[in-house]
Parts: structure tokens; sequence; C-alpha cells
């Protein structure tokens, strides 16, 4: 028995005309996803993407795993292939859906007809293979309103498909459909899960990372890699930009006022990103911050952060608890490499009363007199690229 995948889109089939380059993206999305799993033909008719396996060893929990991990996906099912023929039919449906009526106690058929020229019309079929699976699994009951499982038998232009489950994709929009950002990504809990909910918007990522030897260590950054490495089973591959700011921090702990390092520090980082943007061609910029978290994102702070960006940022954890986001950190399997006690250049020389309401003037003021912009130009200059990938 020949078993592949059906897509079913989502959202997507809703933009018009724009439909087919959604299409064309969300498919070689999936050509990628899929690499090293083995060879497959993907094509799509009648709004639905099939993936055919060309080899019989493959193994689809694996490829329902990946395309899981796919954003443009809503649904999507295994799918067992059968001639277009009631008799072939009727002979895979018994063997093809044993494994998931063996522990069900009711069950129902459905069965859709888009090819019109099959001869038998849907409530036939679904008539036909209820009474050979119920003739064959004596212990089952049909139950029309809320069965255990559905049997769905599929009459399309290429084949029939009898399919027992339907499983949940990650829906959105699929990477690169809405252009490229650049992500500001630290170590810890929320910039992941921010990176991850922009990439569902159908953004491709880059990223930028700021440290500060020998301050933070290597292994802070490797842990920094492989969180990103872990969103790019989600956003595929990801540009890690790497920026040295230890003079820039040193020379503020030296030349600034305490209370003001780290509001100057998140806008140095916002500078140095929108460089970054400027230079990869990316239109926005992503940050994890939320509303009240921390001293740096007050509604005052977050006010003189944001006028040194240079592109739209976007923050897409703003209005969430902790626990919300920790909740989606863990779902797309960043938490445990975010709480793995590393350093961050946020952390060093952190004043202990840092300004919750910092006033735009006095900050600019500070950055005047520190003399930061020559430290800032030598830190892009100093700036390591890596391309990071699942
Ligand atoms: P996270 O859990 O993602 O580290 P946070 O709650 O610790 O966020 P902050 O340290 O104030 O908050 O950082 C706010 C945001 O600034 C982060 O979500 C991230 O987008 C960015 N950021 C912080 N540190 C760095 C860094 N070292 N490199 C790049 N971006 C950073
Ligand atoms: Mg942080």
């Amino acid at each position: 028995m020949q078993e592949i995948i059906l897509i079913k889109l989502g959202e997507m089939v809703l933009k018009g005309l724009n439909r087919r380059a959604f299409e064309d993206v969300l498919i070689k999305n999936i050509k990628y996803r899929l690499r090293g799993l083995g060879k497959f033909t993907i094509k799509i008719a009648q709004s639905t993407i099939y993936v055919i396996p060309q080899s019989e060893d493959t193994d689809l929990d694996d490829v329902c795993e990946r395309i899981s991990e796919v954003f443009g996906i809503v649904t999507f099912s295994r799918a067992c292939v059968c001639d277009k023929t009631l008799d072939d039919i009727l002979a895979k449906a018994p063997l093809y859906c044993k494994e998931y009526l063996e522990d069900a106690e009711t069950f129902k058929v459905e069965s859709k007809r888009s090819d019109k020229r099959f001869p038998y019309k849907s409530p036939e079929i679904s008539a036909q293979v209820g009474g050979k699976l119920l003739s064959t699994c004596p212990h089952l009951k049909v139950d029309v309103k809320n069965p255990e499982v559905t049997v769905t038998v599929e009459v399309r232009d290429f084949g029939a498909y009898i399919r027992c489950a339907t499983i949940r994709g990650q829906g959105g929009m699929p990477v690169g459909t809405s252009g490229l950002a650049t992500v500001l990504i630290s170590g810890g809990i929320d910039s992941p899960v921010a990176a991850y909910m922009m990439a569902k918007r159908g953004l491709k990522l880059n990223a930028v990372h700021f440290e500060s030897p020998p301050y933070t260590s290597e292994r802070a950054r490797l842990k920094v890699e492989k969180l990103l490495k872990e969103v790019s089973r989600f956003a595929g591959s990801i540009e890690m930009h790497t920026v040295p700011l230890t003079k820039v921090q040193e020379t503020m702990r030296d030349r600034c006022p305490e209370e003001l390092f780290t509001i100057l520090l998140r806008r140095v980082m916002m500078k140095i990103a929108t460089r970054v943007a400027e230079q990869t061609k990316s239109g926005a910029l992503i940050t994890g911050e939320s509303l009240g978290q921390v001293a740096s994102q007050t509604m005052y702070a977050l006010n003189c952060t944001n006028v040194a960006a240079g592109k739209i940022v976007f923050r897409p954890l703003i209005g969430m608890d902790k626990q919300e986001i920790i909740n989606i950190s863990r779902r797309i399997g960043t938490f445990e490499t975010s709480i793995e006690p590393y350093e961050d250049c946020c952390t060093i020389f952190t004043p202990k009363h840092p300004r919750t309401k910092p006033i735009l003037h006095f900050v600019e003021q500070a950055e005047r007199e520190a003399e930061l912009d020559e430290l800032i130009e030598e830190a892009i200059r100093n700036t390591t690229v890596k391309t990071i990938d699942f």
C-alpha cells in the first residue's frame, strides 16, 4: 500500500491573486524542510499539496514531524493511495484503517467526490466502505455525531485516498512571503519566542546577537546558536550576525551615569541592529520585549529605545505575561536551552537602580558626552556572520 501526505491549505487560500506566489513559496519551504529524508514528488491540485515519497522505506513519522513545523499549513493527513475504483477502495480500507480502528469503539465514514466522473456518489461510497469496515472489525459501532475515528474517502483528480486522522500544522504564513526581518536574539526565553512568532507571519529571519567577551563566554554564544538552530526548524536558515560590544560597554561604564547604562545599551543595540538590517535589506527589527517586564521595558524606556531604531520594531510579546511566553517556548522546544545559565551582555555592569522613566533629552546628552559613535562603527566592522540551520 502506498502512503502519502495530503496538505490542506489554510489562510493563504484567501490571498487571491497572490495565491500562486504563496503556494510556490510553501512548496519550496516544504521541499527544503524534507531534505535528508529521501526523495519526494510534491505537487498541488485543488488547494491540496501532495507529498509523495519516492521510496517505500521513507519514514513517514519523520516526514509528518517536519511538515508539522512548516508555517502556512493548517492541517494535513497521512493517506493511503487507491485506484479510482470502488473495488480497490474496499480492498484497501480495512487493511489501512486497521491500526486506527483497533482500539476505537466508534467511527464513521465520510466521502468526498471531487471527480464527478466516479460512478458512485459520496453517500454510497461511505455506506459501502462503512459496511466493509464493520464486517472486518465487528467490535465497532457507527457514530455519526461524535465518532472516535473519522475515515475519510476522497476521490480526487490523481486518485482515490483514504485517511483516518487529521494532524494540526503550525498555521501562519509561509516563511518568506512577508519579507526579511532582523531579530535581536539573546540567550533568554523571550527573543526566540518573538522570532518564532514573526516567522509565523511569513517573515524570513536574520539575527543580531551582541556579546561582550571576556565578560560573556564562548559558551554563551554557542547557546544562542543552539537557540537559533531550534527556531530554524520553523523559520528556515538564519544568518546570525554577532557583534562585539565590549568596548562600547566599558566606555559606557566609565563615562555614563550608572542609572542610564541599561537604556543606553538598548539604544546602541537598536542602532547597530538597524545598520545590520540596512546592510542585509531587512525591513524590520524584532525584539522579545514585553511591557513592564523589566526596567528597560516600561513604556517610557521603550519610547527612548524606539527612537534609536531606524526601522519598524515588531514586539510580538508586548502584551504577554511571562507564563504565556514560557508556554510557547516549551511548545516550540526552546525553553530547555533558554534556561541554561549563561551570562548575557545585558547582565554585565547592570545598575543597581536603572531608570524606569528615562528622559530622552538626558539619555541623548549622556550618549554624546561618552562619544560612543566611533566605537559603534568599530563594533559593526568587527561583526562576524554565520549561517545557522537545523
Ligand atoms: P530575553 O529573555 O529574550 O533575553 P529579556 O526578558 O531578558 O529577554 P532584555 O534582556 O531586556 O529582556 O532584552 C530585551 C530584548 O532585547 C530581548 O528580547 C532581545 O530581543 C534583545 N536583546 C537582549 N539582549 C540581547 C543580546 N545580547 N543580543 C541581541 N539582542 C538582545
Ligand atoms: Mg535577556
